[in-house]
């Protein structure tokens, strides 16, 4: 069983940081603190945005001389 904790986020019940983590067992993103033992459902389109453009390929040119 593996802890996946989210650097830098603060629980909304004891006002601790980086004391939250992903729980790996559940299906849904349920959201944990060590500290306190909060709950908080976490939906996971909005985890990362994708910037606009981000998709772009750039071709590598190497100097052939
Ligand atoms: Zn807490």
């Amino acid at each position: 069983m593996s802890r996946r904790f989210i650097a830098g986020a603060r629980c909304q019940s004891c006002r601790a940081e980086d004391t939250l983590y992903f729980d790996s067992q559940s299906t849904s993103d349920i959201v944990l603190c060590v500290d306190c033992g909060f709950t908080e459902a976490r939906p996971k389109s909005v985890d990362v945005p994708t910037p606009p453009g981000a998709d772009e390929i750039v071709p590598l040119k190497f100097p052939m001389t």
